[in-house]
């Protein structure tokens, strides 16, 4: 990044320039690199590598269940945690724990689902949104060895049912049945395409407005509402206020919010909720009172996290986060509404929008559209969508660009994005309507969670997503856009006019000109056609100038080996037959050297003249 691009354009909509400048140069090891998948993991700030680093080299840690000073630095961190959430220790507790999907199981496997000892009694439920991450669903398996019921809500039935008051359930209604627990998961923000579930629902959920969606299932109980949400993604771009919503129970990584440490979560409990997971089976050093190793006897300790945190927590990692909240603040203004995360959520939003935005005007020179979109938000509103964007894009005759493609175009320009289905199979499978019994065909026929195959008879079976933080700035939205058009899209881009706001108790300013470009804060078209607009994408110029051709390698069979000419004609795709062909095997998936690496003993030869293609190989395969 040259000084001259970070005068010349706005960064942020809600970051000044030099504060943003100051918040890159944390960064400044990606080079070119265009970063944008922290939805993935964040990146981590090279002040806070510089504070960890200075705090293990200047004191002694131990083992905390032997030092005090450790464990007495923990609780601070605890209790720095809890602040972080607006709430603490007197209506929540921390556990520590290896990440989100380890805070998952431990929950579930405590959760006592039935408040009766009669063993013929229904237990309760565990109900899960589709959208939920494959974290969320493996859970199924354990409520299902408890004998829980599994039921899972739509998209739209979940969204109808909370916003909809008329559909109030009283739970005094079936007075005469047991009460059973249920436990409803789901995600703070979809992982998938950044939308945001309402937050704001807790009481709905209590007061039984999820009851009508499964009513039609046969066990009608009085369910008592437990609550958890996965707040995985959320949490690294936007502020959880617990005193304003209060789930049961919450779950986080680290990492997604600070980038650093890896391996470290958190189960946070809501007090008053803590005694349902009291069907905890295992215990490790730390979580209990008392034990007889010559009898089946043991007692577990009484305080919350103390009965969780199995075995020595990683103490080193937890110290980490007291750096880690320290950093962050040291680093970002608090633009928005004096707050940190508030800044951090509208400075992505921003982002993703101005991304959005383009890719929704983005158009081939035919005049059809070049991007197809997975959202379910348009952008109006900061509490329901988070900084993500999620993509395919499709050529001028509609067909669609694989995502591998897209992906390995992408890996060329130093652009960091994930592609696939995220782990979120139930937002694939509604974003591009496949039935349980497409997915299963596609599985049959070769298609896995994270196999390669991106197209199954043209339509797409994963997307391109691109997700924002608070290190990202409009220039990373200038180098996707600029890639896709060079690559994909034959049409020049028009950098969207930008600007600073300021914002302030909910009054919002522009601040004009400041930081606009000399031409009226209209830059001149970047066409990627133009000399002067390229970045450093391109490859090495003066090589060109005293480069020989030698040699031509064609491939003309996808995988087989090469055929090598001094000369040969071009085609309208590239050289004539160059990568024409490929092997199939009996559902239409193509074979790879990937998994068949014999394949390159297959030596391709063209007779042009002839119409010819003749196939050697020496030494042919044995039929094992
Ligand atoms: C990342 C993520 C998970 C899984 O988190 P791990 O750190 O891999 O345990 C679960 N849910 C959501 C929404 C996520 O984004």
């Amino acid at each position: 990044m040259t000084a001259h691009e970070f005068n010349m354009t706005t960064l942020s909509r809600v970051i000044g320039n030099d504060e943003m400048k100051w918040i890159t140069d944390q960064f400044s090891r990606l080079k070119d690199k265009c970063y944008l998948e922290s939805a993935g993991a964040a990146l981590y700030p090279k002040n806070l590598i510089n504070a960890v680093n200075d705090d293990l080299l200047n004191n002694t840690f131990m083992n905390p269940h032997t030092d005090k000073y450790t464990r007495d630095c923990i609780e601070h961190i605890r209790s720095l945690t809890l602040n972080h959430f607006n709430t603490d220790s007197s209506s929540y507790d921390v556990i520590f724990t290896s990440g989100t999907t380890q805070s998952l199981k431990l929950v579930v496997e405590s959760f006592r689902f039935s408040e009766t000892q009669d063993k013929n009694a229904k237990e309760g439920s565990f109900v899960y949104l589709n959208e939920n991450h494959t974290s969320v669903l493996g859970l199924r398996e354990i409520a299902a060895d408890k004998n829980a019921d599994i039921i899972h809500i739509s998209h739209n039935d979940f969204l109808d049912a909370v916003r909809d008051q008329t559909n109030m359930f009283s739970s005094s209604n079936l007075q005469d049945q047991s009460i059973n627990n249920s436990l409803f998961v789901y995600p703070a923000e979809s992982n998938f395409n950044g939308f945001k579930y309402p937050i704001d629902c807790m009481g709905n959920i209590r007061n039984g407005c999820l009851n009508s969606i499964i009513d039609g299932h046969p066990w009608k109980v009085n369910r008592k509402w437990f609550i958890m949400l996965d707040a995985a993604t959320f949490l690294g771009t936007n502020k959880l206020d617990l005193s304003k919503s209060r789930p049961d129970f919450v779950v986080l990584s680290f990492y997604k919010i600070f980038g650093y440490p890896t391996g470290l979560g958190a189960l946070l409990i809501k007090k008053r909720s803590a005694s349902i997971l009291d069907d905890k089976r295992y215990y490790g050093g730390g979580t209990v009172d008392v034990v007889l190793s010559s009898e089946r006897f043991h007692v577990k300790r009484t305080d919350i996290h103390e009965r969780f945190e199995d075995g020595t927590t990683s103490f080193l990692s937890i110290l980490a986060l007291k750096h880690c909240f320290d950093v962050l603040h040291s680093l970002i203004p608090k633009s928005v509404n004096n707050d940190l995360m508030e800044t951090i959520s509208h400075h992505t939003f921003y982002l993703a929008k101005d991304l959005y935005d383009q890719l929704k005007g983005l158009k081939h020179k035919n005049g059809t559209k070049a991007a197809v979109l997975y959202m379910d938000s348009d952008f109006s509103d900061v509490t329901k969508q988070g900084g993500i964007v999620t993509f395919n894009i499709v050529r001028d005759d509609g067909t669609y660009i694989g995502y591998n493609e897209f992906q390995h175009m992408a890996d060329l320009f130093g652009i960091c994005v994930r592609t696939g289905c995220f782990c979120n199979s139930g937002s694939c499978q509604r974003h591009f309507k496949k039935t349980n019994k497409d997915i299963k065909l596609l599985y049959q026929s070769g298609h896995t969670c994270s196999g390669n195959i991106d197209l199954m008879d043209g339509e797409p079976t994963g997307a391109i997503r691109a997700s924002f933080a608070y290190y990202n700035t409009f220039n990373d939205v200038d180098k996707l856009m600029k890639m896709i058009c060079r690559c994909f899209v034959n049409t020049p881009l028009v950098r969207p006019n930008r600007s600073l706001v300021s914002w302030n108790k909910g009054v919002v300013t522009e601040m004009k000109a400041e930081y606009h470009n000399n031409n009226n804060g209209l830059e001149p078209e970047l066409s990627h056609y133009s000399e002067e607009s390229e970045e450093k994408i391109e490859f090495d110029v003066q090589a060109e100038e005293t480069a020989v051709l030698k040699e031509i390698a064609l491939f003309p069979i996808k995988s087989c080996g090469a055929f090598k000419v001094k000369s040969w004609p071009i085609g309208d795709k590239g050289f004539a037959y160059d990568r024409e062909w490929m092997i199939t095997n009996h559902n239409g998936v193509c074979l790879t050297q990937k998994n068949n690496t014999r394949m390159c003993l297959i030596k391709p030869t063209i007779h042009v003249n002839r119409n010819l293609l003749v196939l050697h190989c020496k030494g042919w395969f044995v039929n094992e």
